[in-house]
């Protein structure tokens, strides 16, 4: 894509975030080029031949991106220089800038990074016993509006493009290849609602399982929404191995609309149809989140509702106390409650789990992300 075409489309999606017609400055605006990383293998292989160039460099490219990481095109040493002359003149290898890297006591680490229009966003990268996984972020901001959640605070700003998810990941792994360790897992739970940018997301799925991409396998790669029922059915066609979570939060109707305003667009029974749909049609399970906040949805008879709500459906429960969001004045359920929530699921047959918090002392918990509103002045 030309450098014409892409700044459009920027401006376009800023656009569409903000639903107010484009300012048009007489400002200077910054040359912003389309991101290596945004473009599938059988992408790549396009423009090559739509530039003169044969196919199966597509997968030298990404050889010199994936396995070997390099920073420069320059770097690319069995491309011909006027080959990688035209990808450094037509592609950015670079559209994310580390602002900050803060590492918590437990070893996670959240990166901030500074995108090419100046936003900024958020990643994590979680150890765990069976790997290292990252959160990736989808969106600058967020429009769905939870009622618990940080990164929703300032409304949606743009959304990222395919690039700009898959660079996070090669940036955390970057940073992981100095002390010769691998990115394993991922996990689609970052800033912003992965189903209201669903091309991109679906691009970064195909780049990052892609065995000559970053190679991460469907299995340990989940996504999570917030209840995009239309998408959830698209999802479910697509038939990927990938985990799928839905974050439900409340077991009626009343209280999901309470929590999360997008309940109010998708009705709860039409919500619980599409994931029958989903679970039926993949044959896969479904992650059901359901955050714990103190006094709303956390009794004994709540559990016992989600029960019934979720009986027969083929799922797992993931129980989060909230974290402490200060613009928010959720507060925790005691502990002994924690555990008669998930004793009560578990009487009744479901499987349950408590989710581990990580990197709280860092405010990279669940829910704790937020798009940076000092990088935005930056603008
Ligand atoms: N937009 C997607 C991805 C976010 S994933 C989604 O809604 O599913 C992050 C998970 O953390 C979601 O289940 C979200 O509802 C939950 N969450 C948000 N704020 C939280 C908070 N303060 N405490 C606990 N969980 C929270």
């Amino acid at each position: 894509m030309d450098q014409n075409k892409f700044n459009e489309r920027i401006q376009d999606l800023v656009e569409e975030a903000e639903q107010k017609p484009r300012r048009r400055e007489k400002k200077e605006k910054p040359q912003l080029k389309e991101s290596i990383y945004s473009l599938r293998l059988d992408q790549l292989q396009e423009w090559l031949k739509e530039n003169g160039e044969k196919a199966f460099r597509a997968g030298q490219i990404y050889e010199w991106l994936y396995e070997k990481r390099v920073k420069t095109f320059e770097e690319m040493s069995n491309l011909s220089k006027a080959l990688r002359e035209k990808l450094e003149e037509n592609f950015a290898l670079t559209t994310l800038s580390t602002i900050i890297k803060q590492e918590s006591k437990d070893g996670t680490i959240k990166f901030l990074f500074q995108l090419q229009d100046g936003y900024s966003i958020e990643t994590v990268l979680m150890r765990h016993d069976y790997g290292n996984s990252v959160c990736v972020t989808t969106q600058v901001g967020c429009r769905i509006g939870c009622t618990f959640c940080a990164s929703t605070l300032g409304g949606l700003k743009r959304h990222l493009l395919a690039g700009e998810i898959v660079e996070q990941v090669v940036k955390v792994q970057q940073a992981l290849d100095e002390v010769n360790e691998r990115v394993s897992h991922i996990v689609i739970m970052g800033i912003g609602e992965p189903f209201d940018n669903y091309d991109a997301m679906m691009n970064f799925l195909k780049v990052i399982n892609d065995d000559k991409g970053l190679n991460i396998g469907a299995r340990h790669i989940t996504v999570s929404t917030s209840g995009i029922v239309p998408k959830i059915y698209q999802f479910a066609d697509e038939q990927l191995q990938i985990n799928f979570a839905l974050s439900l939060h409340a077991p009626n109707q009343e209280l999901r609309q309470k929590l999360m305003p997008i309940a109010r667009a998708y009705k709860l029974e039409d919500l619980m149809e599409a994931i029958r749909y989903y679970t039926n049609k993949t044959g896969r399970r479904v992650s059901f989140e359901y955050g714990l906040f103190g006094g709303e949805n956390d009794s004994v008879e709540h559990a016992e509702e989600l029960s019934k709500l979720i009986k027969g459906i083929k799922c797992h429960v993931n129980l989060i106390p909230v974290n402490y969001v200060p613009e928010r004045d959720y507060v925790r359920t005691p502990r002994n409650q924690i555990f008669a929530f998930e004793k009560t699921l578990k009487k009744n047959g479901i499987n349950v789990t408590i989710r581990r918090e990580h990197g709280s002392d860092i405010d990279a918990a669940c829910g704790q992300l937020r798009a940076k509103e000092r990088a935005q002045e930056t603008r």
